[in-house]
């Protein structure tokens, strides 16, 4: 790694930047066009942020987000390395401070022109696999390099759904001797035995978090947490709602907000704000639909069947503006609650998650199913063609959302998807959705650039008539 890059921790500097960007519409509209002639590299990213009217709010929660984790250890608190697919409310409920790989990674690919290409690099030259998602070692190569706050303890939830994920954090705790703690994941969802078997094993959790963080679980606080996040539920509902009316009344990064808000924030009020923000504008474009007003020119919608491609300055988003595609949903920003819309309409209670929050017994059994529950974490734990998987639910959500065709997108290292992706595509081609699947790493433009995925995305667009 170059010595520059050693300069300063890696996320102080992503605090900084974040930070200045969320204040950047605090003055004039002309103080505005002025900062942006001072920040060449991070202008792009800024700008596409702001063209929604939540874009300030959520370039604020991600500066909170990063304010937490650098200054984790002067506030007497610990910090736990933990992935996307985990819930990070149980954190939340012990004073412990998420720092989590995956939303680091794609911090620094949105802002910085040079991507995480160093840091990447950077793992291999530690030891570990370069054939692993892209998604952890992005930000993990800064951890091992010592380039951010110190860690105090590891907890993942993949071991089975995702090996590649599981392994980087095996790796990290086993290279810097840090405690680690790993949930386990049945490959079926629906059955009794599974259900205890997520219950005990979290409880086994709850004792780990405990006794490192030297904190007892604050069953009041969880109560708190929990019932913010009924109301979160509440909202993405509510979004869901909206986000399959065509044209698409919101802007083209609401599920981007919605998952990574979600994935910071679950249950805590920050989260809650962003959310009423985007309800409230969709209510307000839906209205507007209503009385005939045109406010988009959608030509076609996609769904993403798995994640989104994260290069520098969100131009995945702003290709889709560009070309006048409505993107209303993704598997990441879907979230399975009981009195969630294809919940409820197919009737799938069994699968979906239930927030009770009576006992302290009934709360632990509803954060377990919340986190059994998580993106990836439930629609790719088993075979993808079973009750609840991945196909059901992708056929689901498309159908749901309206949307004219499906695009699968991950990284070379994603073994798990590539495994069944061409299967899972036969079968949602039949099912009607033209299907296209993205060769390139959605953290690392390396593998395939940006200008060439894009190319074969619009030469897939025309081919199949959607344009
Ligand atoms: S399923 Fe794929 S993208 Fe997700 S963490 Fe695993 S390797 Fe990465």
């Amino acid at each position: 790694m170059r010595k520059a890059l050693k300069q300063y921790n890696f996320d102080w500097m992503l605090w900084r930047t974040y930070e200045a960007g969320s204040r950047l519409l605090a003055g004039t509209r002309q103080e505005y066009d002025i900062a942006l002639r001072y920040i060449p590299n991070f202008r792009d990213p800024v700008k596409e942020v702001f063209k929604a009217k939540a874009g300030q709010l959520f370039l604020q929660m991600t500066a909170t987000y990063l304010d937490n984790i650098v200054n984790a250890h002067q506030r007497g608190k610990k910090t736990c390395m933990t992935t996307f697919c985990f819930s990070p409310a149980i954190l939340y409920a012990l004073d412990i401070v998420p720092v989590t790989l995956e939303l680091l990674t794609v911090m620094m690919t949105f802002l910085y022109k040079r991507g995480t290409g160093e840091f990447l690099d950077y793992c291999n030259e530690a030891g570990f696999t370069e054939t692993s998602c892209s998604s952890q070692r992005g930000s993990m190569g800064a951890l091992l390099a010592d380039i951010g706050t110190p860690i105090d303890m590891v907890v993942t939830d993949s071991p089975g759904v995702c090996d590649t994920n599981a392994n980087a954090f095996a790796f990290f705790a086993a290279y810097k001797d840090l405690p680690f703690f790993q949930l386990n994941m049945p490959p079926w969802l629906v059955e009794e035995r599974v259900t205890e078997y997520h219950v005990q094993d979290y409880k086994a959790l709850i004792g780990f978090l405990e006794e490192q963080s030297g904190k007892k679980l604050d069953v009041d606080r969880l109560r708190e947490i929990l019932t913010e996040l009924q109301k979160q539920d509440e909202l993405i509902n509510e979004l869901e709602q909206y986000l399959s009316y065509k044209p698409l009344p919101l802007s083209v990064t609401t599920c981007l907000f919605i998952y990574a808000g979600r994935f910071m924030f679950a249950g805590m009020p920050i989260y809650t704000q962003l959310l009423e923000m985007l309800v409230n504008e969709g209510r307000e474009n839906v209205t507007l639909l209503k009385q005939g007003i045109n406010i988009s020119h959608e030509k076609s919608r996609g769904f993403f069947c798995y994640i989104d491609h994260y290069t520098h300055s969100l131009r995945l988003w702003q290709m889709l503006e560009e070309l006048n595609i409505g993107y209303s949903g993704n598997i990441l920003s879907h979230f399975w609650a009981d009195s969630n819309p294809p919940v409820v309409h197919n009737n799938w209670k069994e699968a979906a998650y239930s927030i009770k929050t009576g006992t302290l017994e009934e709360m632990l059994t509803s954060i377990a199913a919340i986190n059994s529950r998580m993106p990836m974490i439930k629609s790719i734990r088993g075979p993808y063609d079973s009750p609840y998987m991945w196909l059901q639910d992708t056929l689901a959500l498309a159908s749901m959302y309206k949307a004219d065709f499906i695009v699968y997108n991950g990284t070379p290292g994603c073994r798990n998807t590539w495994g069944m992706v061409k299967l899972l595509a036969q079968d949602t081609e039949k099912a009607g959705f033209p299907t296209h699947i993205m060769y390139a790493d959605a953290f690392d433009d390396r593998v395939q650039s940006w200008d060439a995925t894009r190319d074969r995305f619009e030469e897939f667009l025309r081919v199949r008539r959607l344009l």
